[in-house]
């Protein structure tokens, strides 16, 4: 058994979308990033990877390669998930914790654990936390997400 972990952090400016799970969530601003900053995605993505012993996000999906550029992250999370997939390694589990003081994510939850569940992942819980108004995070400079994942070899029994 392996676990895998993963961490990221956006900027949130005014004049971008807020991107999280794949969700679009309504908010006055967004995430800074090359891509769509999908911050929540990109730990799970960095999870993967990890737990897979293959780096993380920015080798694979360097922000300096114009190709990614506004990339949907849903989409690397999605090839990603196939890399696992074709080394016979399922991802059976994602747990994420996005850490967030405004706006409440709550009514998004659910949208986002299916979606992520669609990029081909077993399953999915996703927790929405504030930071008690301390650091960035409370400031409402920035968004943060962590993620944890649990894998299995294919053709095992799944409970
Ligand atoms: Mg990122």
């Amino acid at each position: 058994m392996r676990t895998g972990f993963g961490y990221d952090s956006h900027r949130l400016v005014e004049g971008r979308k807020l991107i999280l799970g794949g969700v679009e969530v309504p908010y006055e601003r967004g995430l800074m990033g090359h891509s769509d900053a999908d911050v929540l995605t990109h730990a799970i993505i960095d999870s993967i990877l990890g737990v897979l012993g293959l780096g993380d996000i920015g080798t694979h999906y360097p922000d300096t390669d114009p190709v990614y550029k506004d990339v949907v992250s849903m989409s690397l999370l999605r090839e990603t998930v196939q890399k696992a997939e074709a080394g016979g390694v399922a991802v059976v589990w994602v747990d994420a914790t996005v850490v967030c003081e405004e706006p409440k994510l709550a009514p998004y939850i659910q949208a986002m654990c299916d979606n992520l569940q669609s990029a081909g992942i077993r399953g999915v819980n996703v927790k929405a936390k504030t930071n008690e108004g301390m650091g960035f995070v409370g400031r409402g400079e920035g968004i943060a997400a962590f993620a944890v994942c649990n894998i299995e070899k294919m053709g095992e029994h799944f409970p």
